[in-house]
């Protein structure tokens, strides 16, 4: 691998500053269902039965959705980056299987993709 271990250390503190943040801002809207795979079920929040109260809770509740099915995608790459950190095969673009610059990953450390692809 072409990225040597400092560096490696800094992109992983940076990836688990990312979980801790995803995870929070899930925490608001969703409860996990399977936290090591960063698995979030978006929370359905009653807040009355009479019609407009039923209204604003399906708008709140598509509204979280979005918000955590992104949020859950983030995570969800996070997770992987560090799998395979772990595995030692962090880096690497997993459509043409080239080396990710490392300027690129130091921006985005859970990037999956090269720039090409
Ligand atoms: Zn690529």
């Amino acid at each position: 691998m072409a990225i040597d271990q400092k560096t490696l250390d800094e992109l992983k503190v940076m990836l688990l500053r990312e979980k801790e943040e995803l995870e929070k801002n899930l925490g608001r809207i969703a409860k996990p269902v399977n936290k090591a795979e960063g698995d979030y079920e978006t929370s359905f929040e009653e807040l009355g039965n009479d019609k407009d109260d039923n209204a604003t809770e399906v708008d709140q509740y598509s509204q979280n959705l979005s918000v955590e099915t992104s949020l859950e995608k983030q995570l969800q790459d996070i997770l992987e980056a560090l799998e395979k950190m772990e595995k030692g095969t962090y880096g690497k673009c997993e459509n043409c299987n080239k080396d990710i610059p490392l300027e690129r990953l130091q921006v985005n450390p859970s990037a999956r993709v090269c720039l090409d692809c």
